[in-house]
């Protein structure tokens, strides 16, 4: 029996579920874990997420698929992409096996929190891990909790997706040897002030530079870059201080063997930006947003696209990866992981 929520009205905002998935690493081990009912953590005024900010994060979506299939999407990635997160925060690895078990169990538990298909909602994972043991000394914690919750989310775009506007940030979001390529909570704590200060100025996100030349383009607070050249090639750019973006990797896939496009991943120039024909940003919440008008201190570069609709090739990329996602495309081995 599906929740009475009323999927087409919800945001995105947390709403409490009824079970979430712990496990806690303690003596060098992690313990089997399981699914609980209290949403609250009790911890040490000293633990180390508090005083060091020592936690990652993932973020994937549970969904009705056309044939009635409970479904996540590429869950292996996040589970790969929360091991490099650890490693790099000095945090022991959450196995595989354990990560996909958890998506697994907690969305088996939440069913009924799994929007209907073609509604557009989803129900929002986010597993994430953090030092929990009291540490004031600078060092890494040596006891862990490993979470994952779940959240019922609205459509992304309400009404269709409408082209945003974004800024080219004074701010920088990653260092050239620093956090960039991992999801940390630290980086987005960094970004808060810089989201806050476009969302200000009227815009909609942050394009932000390699922090090195500023002459590269590297990403927004919490999406990949993808632009599309006047001859319908699939540009994304590459950089060691990127987010590797599950999404943005799934539609460079689709790119080449669904549509038949040329596909890059090289450095991108700001100064060539204003060739592209399209821009989008992808990530899981909206699998792409369309961006119609960049601007840079005041001069404004206008995407071909406009500001009405998403691109054509923009337009096909998205509707081809939903179409996968939601089961009304074949999908390439391993990418559709059925819960239900
Ligand atoms: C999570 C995230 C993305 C998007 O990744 P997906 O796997 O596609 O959801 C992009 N950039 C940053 C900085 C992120 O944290």
């Amino acid at each position: 029996m599906s929740k009475n929520i009323d999927w087409q009205n919800l945001g995105f905002s947390y709403i409490q579920t009824d079970k979430r998935f712990v496990a806690n690493y303690k003596n060098g081990a992690w313990d089997n874990g399981s699914l609980i009912e209290d949403a609250n953590i009790v911890m040490n005024e000293c633990a180390g997420v508090l005083q060091y900010a020592q936690t990652c994060f993932e973020g994937l979506k549970a969904y009705t698929t056309k044939d009635g299939h409970i479904v996540t999407f590429r869950p292996d990635l996040n589970a790969d992409r929360l091991i490099s997160s650890c490693k790099r925060l000095e945090m022991p690895v959450f196995p595989k096996d354990k990560f996909i078990d958890a998506v697994t169990q907690v969305v088996k538990a939440n069913a009924d929190y799994v929007p209907p298909y073609g509604s557009g909602a989803t129900l929002y994972l986010r597993p994430y891990m953090f030092g929990i043991n009291p540490v004031i000394g600078v060092k890494p914690a040596d006891e862990y909790q490993f979470r994952l919750f779940a959240t019922p989310v609205g459509p992304y775009f309400k009404g269709g997706a409408k082209p945003i506007t974004i800024k080219v940030s004074d701010f920088d979001r990653a260092a050239p040897h620093g956090t960039g390529n991992i999801k940390a909570g630290a980086n987005y704590a960094m970004s808060l002030h810089a989201i806050v200060t476009a969302h200000q100025e009227g815009f909609d996100e942050n394009m932000y530079l390699d922090p090195a030349t500023r002459t590269k383009v590297e990403e927004t607070g919490g999406a990949n870059f993808l632009f599309i050249t006047k001859d319908n090639k699939v540009v994304t750019p590459k950089s060691n201080s990127i987010l590797p973006s599950i999404t943005r990797r799934s539609l460079m896939v689709v790119a080449k063997d669904y549509l038949g496009l040329e596909v890059e991943e090289r450095e991108v120039f700001f100064e060539e930006v204003k060739d592209f024909a399209e821009c989008g940003l992808c990530g899981t919440a909206a699998v792409i947003s369309p961006v119609g008008k960049i601007v840079d201190h005041g001069k404004e570069i206008c995407l071909p696209s406009g500001m009405d609709d998403m691109g054509p090739v923009t337009k096909k990329l998205y509707d081809t990866l939903t179409g996968i996602q939601m089961g009304e495309i074949d999908a390439p081995d391993g990418w559709i992981h059925r819960i239900k």
